[in-house]
């Protein structure tokens, strides 16, 4: 059975630097995945140890995956240790790296038993077909493609004409749009909260809130947040906790409703959980 886990975060990255891909070579061997990140010569040394393979060309697929593999987890974790305006930087040098990054997580979640997109898609068929989404880091854009109403979808890099690519924490919606906003396995910056300030801000009165992520990041006993705390958190930015779901095996799924009106307007008080890195397991 496949699993993600959760590590702490490397804390003291100042906001605004560049995401540094080089801290991939300082992972220690107690890391959860036990993966080499992004040392191509490592796995290549760690190969050439092994017994010969009976086809080359199998031994090449191999290790092609291998790599791509790497590739993935090491992208992986800078997204979940930089900032949304960092990533969309690091990107924006080399939108390749956006593929590769997505061929390894759809990889990784075809191992899934369940998508969570899937079951934000059949929610949004059993409401309003009317209702106007906002998909935060909506990938490859699955949620907008499988559905009747009109979707936003947003990620740091667009694929698809369809697409607006921009960090998360501005998208160029007006106040008080949108009916509906997602975020499904997207809280991934460190700053994952001005994320939820701009789902505030473009949300209608009333309108929901929609988060899947994954559960190990909530498991308190491993390291992850307080469930109850982020419950907390986003119920003072404005918003009515509808339903925490914890009965998937791998992803917890959280519905809010955004408040008439916001009690405090100060979100500076907030006190946000810190929300781990979610690492895959080298297969
Ligand atoms: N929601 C999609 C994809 C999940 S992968 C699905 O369920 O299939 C998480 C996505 O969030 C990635 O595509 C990543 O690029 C995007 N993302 C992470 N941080 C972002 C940010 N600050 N702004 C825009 N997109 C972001």
């Amino acid at each position: 059975m496949p699993e993600a886990k959760s590590r702490k975060r490397k804390r003291g990255k100042k906001s605004g630097s560049k995401p540094q891909i080089q801290h991939q070579k300082e992972i220690k061997s107690n890391d959860v995945t036990k993966a080499k990140h992004g040392s191509q010569s490592n796995e290549l040394a760690a190969a050439s140890k092994r017994p010969k393979p009976s086809s080359s060309s199998s031994f090449l697929d191999k290790m092609k995956a291998r790599l791509a593999g790497g590739h993935f987890r090491m992208l992986n974790e800078t997204l979940y240790t930089c900032t949304g305006g960092e990533a969309f930087n690091y990107f924006k040098e080399d939108p390749s790296l956006f593929n590769m990054y997505h061929t390894g997580y759809q990889e990784q979640m075809s191992h899934w038993p369940e998508q969570p997109v899937n079951v934000i898609i059949k929610w949004l068929k059993d409401h309003n077909r009317s209702f106007i989404v906002a998909d935060f880091g909506c990938g490859d854009a699955r949620l907008a493609k499988n559905v009747k109403n009109k979707v936003f979808s947003f990620d740091l890099i667009s694929k698809d004409p369809s697409v607006i690519a921009c960090d998360m924490s501005k998208t160029p919606l007006d106040s008080s749009t949108v009916d509906v906003a997602v975020f499904c396995l997207s809280l991934m910056g460190t700053d994952y909260p001005s994320y939820l300030n701009e789902a505030q801000r473009v949300l209608k009165p009333g309108g929901w809130l929609l988060i899947a992520e994954v559960k190990s990041r909530f498991d308190p006993i491993t390291g992850g947040a307080d469930p109850n705390k982020f419950v907390k958190a986003i119920s003072e930015l404005g918003f009515t906790s509808v339903l925490k779901d914890f009965s998937n095996k791998m992803f917890i799924l959280f519905h809010f409703q955004k408040k008439e009106k916001r009690e405090s307007s100060k979100s500076k008080a907030i006190e946000w959980p810190e929300l781990k890195p979610c690492l895959y397991k080298r297969r």
